[in-house]
């Protein structure tokens, strides 16, 4: 199995990442994720040093911004909007839900339960596709929004989605990686529901990703760990 590793930013600029030898210090990145809330820009500087693909999701905050000589953006150029899609960038099959749970009732890039849930039903005759001929529904889920009870808060803006703990369970991501909340310590945090590593970031974080072999799914039993329920907050 090949281990792929990837640069995972989000919600944050950091100094770490906003530096001119950026492909010295990650000579072995092959891809770079985004989980949104992030300057457009930023995600472009990225890009052209690294020179490798970007796969993004927006988050509640992205909007339009001008460049400083006028010119208007609506997307970080050079990358690839993964949101309510499912796209396969280097044998990697990934599907975007972009924004957050609704606390606006007219905001964009917010959802409520069914309208998340709507965006996945668009989503699934590619999924279904994708075990027939890969063998898998997908590898990663790519999301600016964590899953209801996982990383995520008990205020209207930050709380997570049922539906994408739905979604684990019947599409069996290897993982979900998200942004949006705050970890409770450092940059990243990781929590297994079911057979998926469901690793939120905040910053940046480099991910040994494994690719390539197609998961069992069904009715073959999962490793002891993988059967731990879900390490959900009382609240
Ligand atoms: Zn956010």
């Amino acid at each position: 199995m090949a281990v792929m590793k990837v640069l995972v930013v989000s919600d944050e600029v950091r100094h770490e990442i906003y530096r001119a030898d950026l492909r010295e210090l990650f000579p072995d990145v092959e891809l770079v994720l985004s989980c949104g809330d992030l300057p457009f820009l930023y995600l472009e500087y990225i890009v052209t040093l690294l020179n490798v693909p970007l796969v993004y999701v927006f988050g509640n905050h992205d909007k339009v911004t001008y460049t400083e000589w006028g010119e208007e953006l609506r997307v970080p150029r050079g990358g690839i909007n993964a949101g309510g899609r499912v796209v396969e960038v280097k044998g990697l099959i990934i599907a975007g839900l972009e924004g957050s749970f609704r606390y606006h009732p007219h905001a964009e890039r917010q959802y409520t339960e069914w309208e998340m849930r709507w965006q996945i039903a668009r989503m699934e005759p590619r999924l279904l596709w994708n075990r027939l001929t890969k063998g898998r529904y997908l590898d990663i889920l790519l999301a600016h929004a964590p899953p209801w009870g996982i990383h995520d808060a008990g205020d209207p803006a930050h709380r997570g989605f049922k539906v994408f703990l739905k979604f684990m369970e019947r599409y069996r991501p290897r993982y979900l990686i998200h942004g949006h909340t705050h970890p409770a310590a450092a940059d990243t945090e990781t929590t297994r529901y079911k057979g998926t590593e469901v690793i939120h970031v905040h910053g940046y974080k480099v991910l040994d990703l494994e690719v390539g072999r197609p998961r069992e799914r069904g009715g073959t039993p999962l490793p002891a760990g993988d059967r731990d329920p879900p390490p959900l907050r009382a609240r």
